[in-house]
């Protein structure tokens, strides 16, 4: 039995791993400068094919190099000082893979098993019903390469319908994309409205809404009704600026046209609470904490922290169009950590 907050009753490795702030973002415990985000499963697995479809290849591997990068960083800080040492000691560092593998039940990634393991030299681990694989090979490698420290390749294969297996080895060479997909700073508002917190663990209480089922190690969002899983807000960004400087501007427009669907969703599910809804909503998922005003046919939000524009501007838009009844304009100005979206 996974250990739960006798209040919430959600798994206390999250309360234990992640804080919720007040100012719109999700940060590790003990890595705060590593922010993570709440991604909805049915809009990133449609963000990914449509991707895949017009770009082919390269896709998985931006998706595999950005969270390496990431998962090295956040690896590296957790394993700072003499914490470290011993986890990279012979008999720590197949513990240091153990834990990993628990916090994979708080990041809802599916569940893992180590299959095998040989220190510097390759880790083999299966997954139950994970989601876009890529982005567990790349954690993997990152880990790999933080707990182990050497260079490393890396592979996966659906091994029936539900399992796929990973592969990792050492080799002498650094990877080709070393220098790029790197973690992209940016200055935070630290203000914010403090949520109602849970008693018990201190995670907010809204978060209840989503349900962590510990045999599947997936979250499903009762409210939406989908699966939700977390995952690092700096390899997002990392990977989409990537894909900008690789396919250029077409790229914001693309995924704000994918995204416009799930707004309209939204739209449709809450009328005209689909605002409210949805200021408390990224503030759940850390993408941000918004404020908005309407005034007739014109939303004027302002959010700070916020995700990746386009996937908010589209979300936004199509909830617009669901409740106004048609499509709006939409100016973006972005000053410093607030982002202004207008809609008339
Ligand atoms: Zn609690």
């Amino acid at each position: 039995m996974v250990k739960v907050c006798k209040t919430c009753k959600i798994p206390s490795i999250v309360s234990r791993d992640q804080v919720w702030n007040p100012n719109g973002t999700i940060v590790a415990k003990e890595v705060p400068t590593f922010r993570l985000a709440v991604m909805e499963w049915p809009q990133f697995s449609n963000l990914y094919t449509s991707l895949e479809k017009t770009f082919g290849e390269v896709i998985p591997n931006c998706f595999t190099q950005g969270t390496r990068k990431n998962a090295k960083t956040y690896i590296d800080g957790l394993l700072a000082g003499p914490i470290g040492y011993v986890a990279r000691s012979s008999l720590g560092s197949r513990k240091a893979y153990d834990t990993l593998v628990e916090t994979c039940l708080g990041l809802g990634y599916g569940r893992p098993t180590i299959k095998d393991y040989k220190r510097k030299e390759s880790i083999t681990v299966d997954i139950e019903d994970t989601v876009y694989p890529p982005l567990f090979l790349g954690d993997l490698r990152g880990a790999f390469e933080s707990v182990d420290r050497v260079h490393n390749q890396g592979r996966y294969e659906a091994i029936s319908k539900t399992t796929t297996r990973f592969t990792v080895e050492a080799t002498d060479k650094e990877d080709p994309l070393e220098d790029r997909f790197n973690t992209y700073d940016r200055h935070l508002d630290l203000t914010g409205r403090e949520p109602e917190r849970c008693k018990g663990c201190g995670l907010p209480v809204a978060l209840a809404r989503f349900k962590w089922d510990d045999k599947a190690f997936h979250i499903n969002d009762s409210v939406l009704g989908e699966r939700v899983f977390l995952f690092g807000f700096n390899d997002i960004i990392a990977i989409m600026h990537e894909l900008e400087t690789l396919v250029g501007d077409m790229m914001r427009g693309m995924v704000r046209e994918m995204t416009v669907p799930y707004g309209r969703e939204i739209g449709k599910k809450f009328g005209t609470k689909a605002f409210d809804f949805t200021v408390e909503d990224m503030r759940l998922k850390g993408m941000g904490l918004a404020y908005y005003e309407w005034d007739d046919n014109n939303v004027k939000w302002e959010i700070s922290n916020p995700f990746y524009t386009p996937i908010l501007d589209g979300k936004l838009s199509g909830i617009y169009e669901e409740v106004l009844g048609r499509a709006p304009k939409v100016d973006l100005k972005r000053e410093g950590a607030v982002l202004t979206i207008t809609m008339i």
